[in-house]
């Protein structure tokens, strides 16, 4: 794998004689893999000379892949100068954390609108795919990435880039979330501790290394890490090479050398194998497969990318907290996004608010009257029947103390806010915490017989025909019969629901994987979900979180007669239900109707 660095400067680019040696240029990286994959990771200011090295080099057409850890200047500035974009033909994928309210597209665009620049993204000649993510893993060609959030101001992602056998992390903006201390005494903590996971066994991390220990409490809240931070943190997991990154716009090359030193004097004290120096314009790494590696042990299942309909505005945060000031500043955080906000003074009322409503997030503070906020953690922990098990519980504390927070972390704290902070400062952090669980809905399993299943539905005829009234009554009837807004003769096809007869829906039809009629068709009995948000299954399902915004919903199978369901007649509502035994039945008796329907030779009715 080759690393080359275009960039390294932080904030602001800084050309000039004191800047020579490690450069002026603002974050890029250059990375392949030794299949040829190209990655760029971030596209400051060092990205224009990328851009003018691969356009002349000659390959054409260019495909590439972008990595923006977030969308501050410094990171970004490059993107309309970066000369691959230019040049019809070329296909590139660019990559960053999705915003809340604003996607990565939108956030480009900005800094492109006429008042700052000439050309606007739409008339880049290259095909850009934009993809928004959250936490999570994805391929990249032929490279393995994992994200993570880091701790800054812009909601930002770290990379784990993994090919070739080697493994090299990229993670610059970040502040600590305790206190940097100078030394290498104590062990990282939670979130740190999770941080230094992000970087374990990596063969080059390029980390963010800003500030000295002796400056940072003047700049805590700019999140940015110390020197002391980043060579703890790479120490404590057996990373290989630390290139210190993000250097200081006011720190000449002098100053970087002695912050090369004292950092290894600091590996030196904690006897590590970590070798450290400081990221260099022009500088490129050979990295070669070692004979150690062994595979990172966090892996992730789930996908870091979003799904473009998620939709934010939905979720909700409980805030029980005692300070009055302290429930402004996070109630404005929350709020300020269109998160929505339940708030709560009487704790011991948490227990039944969650199970009446899905929560992706609580803001809990010591102190609230007749409430054990760890007793309430460890009960909601220890309850496997909990839906909300894994919600994840922030504590805000007005001080850092190392032993009672593992006492809290063991009881079920997630994570902590310490006070006095920003609300800007509260809001990156509680969108992390937020889209950290984006995407929990599962789409259904095939039937096992799925080919004979579509064989027999694309034989029918049925698909894509015209409306007809002898199915239309009967989505009317249920409708009316069980109170419902929506009600839909629905068929299963291969990627796709598609809808014979429907109430209440604008489409015609809607993808499989987030399709409650996809789950219904596994079994031959009537599927009702009483509420979809409180169902693991569904809880964040597009079509719960957004338009129609399904909350009840029940679905009778329908076959074609060799008894497997190709559809559904199915009724929804907008508000938690509950059928009862009677009304299933009849559900399932009107089903049987409209299944002798289909079951008719579909052109003996078309007139
Ligand atoms: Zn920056
Ligand atoms: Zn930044």
């Amino acid at each position: 794998m080759l690393v080359r660095f275009w960039g390294t400067r932080g904030s602001i680019a800084k050309p000039g004689l004191s800047t020579v040696r490690y450069g002026g240029n603002t974050s890029c990286v250059e990375l392949r893999s030794s299949s040829g994959t190209l990655v760029v990771l971030d596209c400051g200011t060092g990205a224009q000379d990328l851009g003018q090295a691969l356009v002349s080099s000659g390959t054409s057409p260019l495909h590439g892949h972008m990595l923006i850890g977030h969308t501050h200047w410094d990171h970004i500035q490059g993107f309309p100068f970066f000369e691959p974009l230019f040049k019809s033909g070329n296909v590139w994928h660019v990559y960053g954390p999705r915003g809340v309210g604003t996607s990565l597209r939108e956030s480009l665009a900005g800094q492109m609108q006429s008042i700052y620049f000439p050309i606007t993204l739409k008339d880049l000649g290259a095909t850009l795919h934009y993809h928004d993510l959250v936490e999570g893993t994805l391929e990249v060609g032929d490279i393995r990435v994992t994200t993570q959030y880091l701790n800054h101001p812009a909601l930002t992602l770290g990379y784990r880039l993994e090919a070739d056998g080697v493994t090299v992390v990229y993670s610059t903006d970040h502040e600590p979330h305790a206190s940097p201390r100078g030394g290498i005494e104590a062990p990282l903590a939670g979130q740190d501790e999770r941080h230094a996971r992000f970087l374990a066994d990596a063969d080059l991390v390029i980390h963010d290394a800003q500030y000295m220990a002796s400056e940072f409490p003047a700049k805590r809240g700019w999140g940015h890490c110390t020197v002391e931070y980043a060579v703890q943190a790479a120490v404590s997991v057996g990373v290989r090479r630390l290139a210190l990154f993000h250097h200081d716009p006011m720190r000449n090359d002098e100053a970087v050398d002695r912050l090369v030193a004292a950092a290894r004097d600091l590996v030196a004290q904690a006897r590590g194998a970590t070798e450290v120096f400081a990221a260099a314009e022009g500088q490129v790494l050979e990295l070669n497969r070692s004979s150690a590696v062994r595979p990172w042990v966090e892996s992730r299942e789930e996908t870091a990318r979003t799904d473009p309909a998620l939709n934010l505005s939905v979720r909700s945060v409980l805030l029980a907290v005692a300070d009055p000031l302290v429930g402004q500043t996070l109630g404005d955080a929350v709020t300020y996004d269109g998160l929505r906000l339940v708030r709560v003074q009487d704790g011991n009322a948490i227990p039944s608010m969650i199970r009446s409503e899905r929560f992706s997030l609580i803001l809990l503070q010591h102190g609230l009257k007749d409430f054990d906020a760890l007793q309430f953690c460890r009960s909601l922990r220890g309850d496997p029947a909990a839906i909300d098990r894994d919600l994840p519980i922030v504590l805000v504390r007005t001080e850092e103390s190392p032993a009672e927070q593992q006492a809290e972390a063991e009881a079920g704290v997630t994570d902590w806010l310490i006070w006095p902070f920003s609300e800007e400062y509260a809001r990156t952090r509680i969108h992390a915490w937020v889209l950290r669980e984006a995407c929990r809905w599962k789409s259904a399993a095939l039937p096992a017989d799925e080919e004979r299943r579509l064989l027999a539905l694309h034989q029918s005829g049925v698909l894509d025909t015209e409306p007809e009234e002898r199915f239309d009554r009967y989505t009317r009837i249920a409708a009316a019969l069980f109170d419902v807004p929506i009600a839909l003769v629905s068929l299963v096809d291969g990627d796709r629901q598609w809808f014979k007869s429907r109430r209440g829906l604008d489409a015609s039809e809607t993808d499989r994987d987030r399709a409650f009629c996809a789950h219904a068709i596994l079994s031959n009995e009537v599927m009702q979900v009483p509420d979809a948000l409180a169902d693991d299954r569904f809880a964040d399902n597009p079509l719960v979180t957004g338009e129609p915004r399904v909350r009840f919903y029940a679905g009778a199978p329908l076959s074609l007669g060799d008894g497997r369901p190709v559809g559904t007649l199915c009724v929804a509502d907008h508000r938690a239900r509950n059928l009862d035994e009677g009304q299933l039945q009849l559900l399932s008796d009107l089903s049987k109707l409209v299944e002798r329907e289909l079951q008719k030779n579909p052109s003996a009715h078309m007139s």
